[in-house]
């Protein structure tokens, strides 16, 4: 997968109208609509002012929840207009629909220095079919097109991936930054390598773990999926998460490291509880796990084991927490491995979702290098897979 492709700044945009693919999927309350966290829209100031100071008019569009092809009033961008004319302090011109009569009218009297914004992209079922006449109506609208939206480009939608076949595509500044850090700890990073693995299912990570043995010098698992892990080893586990038709492959895994002459390193202890409840009172346990225990947070000798082994790495990739977070009593693991990332000095890269969400919530944002916006999209790339909405765009 090529990651090195064109930018914003790789073409003239002045004079010209950018059909500008935004995430402004914003966290709302469920009641009132009320957007709950701008972050998303703050996030795309830049790739915006950038474009528009270089003279260009911007129609910017993105979907926001699951609306599934239905006009769904409480999931119209109306708020997300308001609050991004607020931010840029001049008027989003906010059109009624998106590729109709509304929408093209105001495209087509767009000025440079302007910028307007169309109703949710997945108001129309299209969208997500990929509709070729969709996709074209969109690119009609415009003379380029600019992907700032990461959280989406694993999906191969009309505005991620179907407009390019009809315009020419650059990625925005956000997309450059994640292809740039997260493509090059993946192509050439700073050694030794360390991927810290966490999170509740194997399955969900069995590419992810696969493409990271053949890149990392270390592969650290914790989390509920670790246990299918020690299972694999011949250990207890009690009421443990357990994905027993995983076993294999979780084997052929630990093989493969060996083969590799890849460290793989699983919890020595943990704590464990008597039921997956936040007032569960935590028990220490050793590599077995009695019968009627489940882990739920790595142990302090894991936690050092862990500690230790990212170090002296140069970069490190963090993706699932490493224990029941949400529960104050098992966050401890979780707590000590941001810590660890934020005090190694390495390039430090985490997967949007959970793992982010922590770092976040226990205040070590500002000391990781990177942290992902998008959750599945950041997995995807982790497991080495072509994202069609980074496919799309030109290459350097
Ligand atoms: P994922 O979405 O796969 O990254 O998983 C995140 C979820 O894994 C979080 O909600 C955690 O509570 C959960 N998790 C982590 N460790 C464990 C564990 N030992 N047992 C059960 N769930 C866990």
């Amino acid at each position: 997968m090529n990651y090195n492709k064109k930018t914003v700044y790789d073409v003239d945009v002045k004079g010209k109208k950018v059909l500008l693919r935004c995430d402004f999927n914003v966290p709302q309350n469920k009641e009132t609509g009320e957007i709950t966290s701008d972050k998303r829209i703050v996030a795309a100031i830049p790739t915006i002012k950038y474009l528009l100071g270089q003279g260009a008019a911007v129609i910017a569009c993105s979907h926001l929840g699951k609306p599934k092809g239905e006009w769904k009033e409480k999931l119209t961008l109306a708020p997300v207009a308001k609050r991004l004319s607020e931010l840029l302090g001049q008027e989003v011109i906010f059109a009624k629909d998106i590729i109709g009569e509304d929408a093209q009218a105001m495209a087509a009297a767009l000025k440079p220095g302007q910028i307007m914004l169309l109703e949710n992209l997945r108001f129309d079922i299209r969208e997500e079919k990929n509709g070729a006449d969709f996709a074209k109506a969109l690119a009609d609208m415009a003379d380029i097109f600019v992907s700032d939206a990461f959280g989406t480009v694993h999906r191969a939608h009309a505005s991620t991936a179907g407009v390019a076949a009809y315009l020419p595509a650059y990625s925005g500044l956000l997309v450059d930054k994640e292809l740039s850090i997260m493509g090059k700890a993946l192509d050439d990073p700073r050694r030794p390598f360390v991927a810290v693995l966490g999170g509740a299912k194997v399955s969900d990570k069995i590419n992810v773990i696969n493409n990271l043995l053949e890149k990392a010098d270390t592969v650290i698992i914790g989390g509920g999926m670790a246990y299918t892990f020690k299972k694999a080893q011949g250990c207890e586990i009690g009421k443990s998460l357990l994905e027993a038709e995983r076993i294999d492959y979780a084997k052929e895994m630990i093989a493969k490291a060996e083969a590799r002459g890849v460290k793989f390193l699983l919890p020595v202890d943990n704590y464990c509880a008597a039921e997956f409840s936040a007032d569960a009172e935590p028990v220490l346990c050793g590599n077995d796990i009695p019968d009627d225990l489940m882990g739920m947070d790595i142990g302090p000798r894991t936690v050092e084991l862990f500690s230790e082994a990212v170090k002296g790495a140069g970069t490190i990739v963090w993706n699932g927490p490493m224990g029941v977070f949400e529960f104050d009593k098992f966050a401890g693991g979780t707590k000590a491995m941001a810590k660890a990332l934020a005090e190694s000095g390495a390039i430090t890269i985490v997967g949007g979702g959970d793992s982010a969400a922590a770092v976040e919530k226990l205040g070590f944002a500002d000391r990781i290098t990177h942290i992902s916006t998008g959750g599945g999209a950041s997995l995807e790339f982790l497991e080495g897979r072509e994202l069609p909405g980074v496919a799309c765009l030109l290459d350097k």
